[in-house]
């Protein structure tokens, strides 16, 4: 082990035999181990006898834990980073840390092992040379609606974060914007029990949700198949005209439903061009 490193480590998101042996040997090797949640963590040092002080980094106190930190590979230490599950600093605490760690010229090292979405994905079927990580949705439903319609064209496969409370509010918003024809994942409980990985139509995909009280329950990553490519056509020019014209008058929402019913256009192919002429404007 080189001098004062902070090294990433990856934990199981569920499965322990997923925890490798080379984040046994870090864990047990460091000198302290940064951990969002210390009694959460308490289990995994059990389980695998590691004994290493443990000290809470969580979104709350990781500017000043940083500091902290910091001295400590000052003084020549090494130290890791863990998070509750998977891999830190994906939908997790970290960012800051790690910027600081690397700006004050010390080596970081990753200790990969699992992560929800991208196990989600290898198994999914759906494309993966391209893709895009969105992590968790707003919790409001304005701002949920509006990360998601900013992202109807996108050709390249969505992937999301979602809890279970929200699992519900989600899939139906998605499935409104998205429209229902568009193939979706929902991968549960990945490498625990009752792990299920289903793929539907997003209209039968909500309703096989909303029939069975177990598929709402655990942890979930959703991914969704990216648009079609031609929903990305461009609008004739007299169609662009209109457009333009009705977004001067009336809100977003208004012009694409009314210059959809005028033209006879798909709402997607219009929201998005009513998108770029907004971009464009501002
Ligand atoms: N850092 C973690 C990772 O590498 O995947 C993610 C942490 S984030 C706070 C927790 C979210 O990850 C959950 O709400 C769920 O969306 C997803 N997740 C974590 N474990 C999962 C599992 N076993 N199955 C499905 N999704 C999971």
């Amino acid at each position: 082990m080189t001098d004062s490193t902070l090294y990433i480590v990856s934990t199981p998101i569920g499965n322990l035999g997923d925890m490798s042996p080379r984040a046994v040997e870090t864990l047990k090797a460091v000198d302290l181990i940064a951990a969002e949640d210390t009694r959460h963590s308490s289990r995994l040092m059990q389980y695998f006898d590691i004994k290493t002080q443990m000290w809470a980094l969580h979104d709350h106190n990781e500017r000043s834990q940083a500091d902290r930190i910091l001295q400590r590979l000052e003084e020549g230490e090494n130290i890791a980073l863990i998070s509750d599950a998977g891999t830190p600093l994906i939908s997790d605490p970290g960012y800051h840390l790690v910027r600081v760690v690397r700006d004050a010229g010390y080596t970081v090292v990753p200790v990969p092992g699992a992560c929800a979405f991208v196990a989600a994905l290898s198994a999914s079927g759906l494309p993966t040379d391209r893709f895009i990580f969105e992590g968790f949705l707003p919790a409001k439903t304005k701002a949920r609606r509006e990360r998601l319609e900013a992202v109807v064209t996108e050709p390249r496969t969505l992937v999301y974060y979602e809890s279970p409370h929200r699992l519900t509010d989600t899939l139906i918003d998605m499935l409104e914007i998205f429209g229902p024809e568009r193939y979706t994942v929902m991968a549960r409980e990945l490498t625990k029990t009752f792990e299920t990985i289903h793929g539907d139509r997003l209209e039968a995909l909500v309703k096989w949700v909303d029939g069975d009280a177990n598929q709402k329950r655990g942890e979930f990553v959703l991914l969704v198949h990216g648009a079609e490519q031609e929903q990305r056509e461009d609008l004739d020019s007299e169609t662009r005209h209109l457009l333009s014209t009705l977004l001067e008058e009336l809100s977003l929402k208004q012009a694409v439903s009314l210059a959809c019913k005028i033209t006879g256009l798909r709402r997607k192919q219009i929201y998005q061009a009513a998108l770029d002429m907004k971009a464009t404007d501002s």
